[in-house]
């Protein structure tokens, strides 16, 4: 079968075609700009790709309540051009066939769960540290939705002693992502974050605060696995700190196997970066098996 994904960033959208397999034929990646100007472009891709079905993983916050009014919406992303557009029924209208949705985040954990290293598993936390953070979560089989979706990357964080970064989130200052994300480690450095390699305290201060985050996530959903991805988890000495933090913070409370074998429990994404596109194609089909 073949199958059309999208991964809609703020700054590039990935198309690809596929298969349910979830092997990729094809891809290529255009820049974001506004929708008048970008979706036309994406929309060509497409109707060219001879598929029966699209999803897409979007960045947010987006609708994803196929009962709501305005499903299928980005709704109030801070990149005002897409703000209240309706992502879902442009490529509906215009190509006819089954689209699913969700936000990349969920199609990130999608695509771990259905062809990664998470396989078989029921409850998996997907974190993207990048540009923003945001994670996505698998739970008793099924991506959580709830009220709205999952903005994990938000959560508030503690300041620790003597960093007095104040925090960049426009929401939230300190929130995770206003500490933790790429533009935060390097405004509070001044330096890009990929040449910051050798500074230990910077890596430091990096994995305490993402391991609170993380320690939050494993006491409310107790994960069986966390996977983080993103440009700043490519600096894999993170890996080992933030594992040692978390078993800090975690102070014994919890005795579990897999808390036993971290290296195996927080572990980097494990499909070469391409889990949300892989994630994106098993949203398609299950748009195409409801809609059959
Ligand atoms: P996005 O979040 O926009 O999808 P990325 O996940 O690639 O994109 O994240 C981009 C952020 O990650 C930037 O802030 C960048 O500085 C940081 N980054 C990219 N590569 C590295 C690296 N090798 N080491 C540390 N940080 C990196
Ligand atoms: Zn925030």
């Amino acid at each position: 079968m073949r199958l059309g994904a999208l991964e809609a960033g703020g700054t590039k959208m990935v198309c690809a075609i596929g298969d349910e397999t979830g092997k990729i034929f094809e891809q290529i990646s255009i820049p974001t700009r506004t929708p008048e100007d970008t979706i036309p472009e994406i929309i060509d891709y497409f109707q060219k790709a001879q598929i029966e079905a699209l999803g897409i993983g979007c960045f947010g916050p987006i609708d994803p309540d196929r009962q709501s009014a305005t499903y299928g919406y980005i709704t109030s992303t801070p990149k005002l051009a897409w703000a209240n557009f309706n992502i879902v029924n442009a490529f509906e209208k215009a190509l006819n066939y089954p689209v699913g949705f969700d936000t990349d985040v969920n199609g990130s954990v999608l695509g771990e769960v259905t062809f990664g290293q998470a396989k078989g598993k029921s409850c998996v936390v997907y974190v993207t540290i990048g540009t923003g953070v945001g994670a996505g979560i698998y739970i008793e089989g099924k991506l959580l939705h709830g009220m709205l979706h999952p903005e994990a990357g938000h959560v508030m964080i503690q300041r620790r002693e003597g960093d007095n970064y104040q925090g960049k989130c426009p929401y939230h200052g300190t929130c995770l992502e206003g500490m933790a994300a790429g533009p935060a480690v390097e405004e509070r450095w001044g330096k890009k974050a990929a040449e910051l390699k050798d500074r230990k305290e910077v890596w430091d201060l990096e994995a305490y605060y993402i391991a609170q985050a993380l320690t939050g996530y494993i006491l409310t959903l107790s994960p069986e696995m966390i996977i983080l991805g993103g440009g700043i988890m490519h600096q894999e000495q993170l890996f080992p700190m933030i594992r040692g933090y978390v078993k800090e913070m975690l102070g014994g409370y919890i005795k579990t196997e897999e808390l036993e074998n971290m290296e195996n429990y927080i572990v980097p994404a494990s499909l070469n970066d391409d889990q949300g596109i892989m994630g994106a194609l098993e949203l398609g089909k299950r748009a195409l098996a409801e809609r059959k």
